[in-house]
């Protein structure tokens, strides 16, 4: 067959567009050579629906091997006694879980998506919202903290079957303890969405959820820097709550209802390919390389934070206490919209957000999101902060000025040249 030159000059220009600019969007990271050389190679060629030792398909001994490495790797990062790495990503781990221990109808409590939750947790225009009785708790408007009060008293009023914390535009830890608590109160389980902060979890960075939520998701992409994929683990397996038995009369347990739910409820055959990458992922977050890396990724978004509040800015919360920020940009007079826009002019990639009671629509917004995951990848540290943020303020103080754009577009590719990334690619 013919080479596709087409589709291979455009990956090249993909790798090109990486390496000379500021990544900054707070959901990416940049894998590690042998986690993509997993995910080009020859499991993508396998059918292997079921699980390591009980598949639907022969052949599978040697993926079973990897997909328990997958597991087993997982379950040692986090100490727990469940985890399952088939989800293709982190919308359909969550949307297994539901399927897992919900009913159409059922009433669940998340986040709003405009205060920094996700479209998994009840949107509207998602399966969450369309399936389920979405409600939802809010940050405060004061501080920009989770509502924890306003969450208890919507519990107690709706009485949800399920309270999903976690986020993707929230920089402060969780306090997990006291959700399961109004949840143990008003009979919900508590499902921890850790897709962002998964990786400083990890390390101990961040409180654990594992311990006061029944059921915790993530991505493996974001900072567990791993390939674009989901899982769904529990810190204790339990007998399942509704009674179901197995043909042998015995009581099924959750992981058996949650592995049913991911297949057969809501997905075929497992991406093979990716879960050997998995496996390669976490294998590398169980060292201390890792280690270093989810620490430094929290004192560089701590040293990005304070550079743009010495500049002005106004950070939701006023801080970060992990990978993450998100900027208020309304004193600043630029729109979300057009900050991202003329940040990329700047070869500077991030994303506009609402902030937390937004005038602005989902489309335009007050804000922007800034995360420091992809750029400790490349090398950065502290002191390199200075440099982004300095880049970041320069473009947006000079929006209308193509010069000045075009200037900061030269400096920044100057920058990132001694990032060094994926040199085995040429
Ligand atoms: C990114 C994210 C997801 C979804 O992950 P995808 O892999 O894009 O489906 C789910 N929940 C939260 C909180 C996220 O930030």
């Amino acid at each position: 067959m013919q080479r596709d030159t087409l589709v291979f000059d455009l990956i090249k220009q993909e790798l090109e567009r990486q390496r000379r600019g500021i990544e900054l969007i707070a959901s990416e990271n940049f894998t590690s050579l042998q986690v993509m050389q997993a995910m080009g190679g020859v499991m993508t060629n396998k059918y292997a629906e079921g699980y390591p030792g009980r598949r639907y398909y022969g052949g599978c001994e040697i993926v079973d091997q990897t997909e328990q490495l997958a597991i087993d790797r997982l379950k040692q990062i986090f100490n727990i006694e469940y985890a399952n790495v088939q989800p293709h990503s982190g919308a359909q781990a969550n949307a297994a879980l539901m399927l897992s221990i919900l009913q159409p109808g059922d009433a669940i409590l998340g986040l709003d998506l405009s205060m920094g939750g996700h479209l998994t947790h009840g949107s509207p225009v998602n399966f969450s919202g369309k399936l389920y009785r979405p409600h939802f708790y809010t940050v405060t408007k004061e501080k920009g903290l989770i509502d924890y009060e306003m969450l208890e008293s919507k519990a107690r009023e709706i009485k949800p079957k399920l309270i999903i914390c976690g986020a993707s535009a929230y920089s402060r830890d969780i306090d997990y303890k006291r959700i399961r608590k109004v949840a143990d109160e008003v009979g919900a389980f508590v499902m921890a969405d850790i897709a962002h902060p998964a990786g400083l979890i990890a390390k101990g960075l961040l409180s654990s959820p594992f311990e006061h939520c029944q059921f915790v998701t993530s991505t493996t992409h974001k900072t567990l820097r791993g390939p674009r994929g989901g899982v769904i683990m529990m810190g204790k397996d339990f007998e399942n709550p509704f009674g179901l038995k197995d043909v042998k009369g015995n009581i099924r347990m959750m992981s058996n209802l949650i592995d049913m739910a991911v297949f057969p409820g809501t997905q075929g055959g497992p991406l093979e390919h990716v879960i050997a990458a998995k496996a390669i992922a976490f294998g590398e977050i169980l060292t201390d390389e890792y280690t270093v890396y989810a620490k430094q990724v929290q004192s560089n978004a701590q040293a990005m934070a304070k550079a743009f509040v010495n500049r002005g800015y106004k950070i939701i919360s006023d801080g970060t206490d992990n990978h993450l920020m998100l900027i208020d940009l309304r004193n600043k007079n630029i729109s979300g919209k057009k900050a991202e826009q003329v940040l990329g002019h700047a070869d500077i990639t991030a994303n506009k957000n609402m902030v937390p009671y937004d005038d602005k629509s989902a489309f335009v917004t007050s804000g922007i999101r800034f995360g420091v995951p992809a750029i400790t990848t490349r090398g950065m540290k502290e002191d390199h902060m200075e440099f982004v943020v300095n880049a970041v303020d320069t473009v947006l103080m000079n929006a209308d000025d193509a010069n000045t754009l075009s200037k900061v577009k030269s400096q920044v590719n100057e920058f990132m040249s001694q990032f060094i990334l994926y040199p085995e690619l040429g």
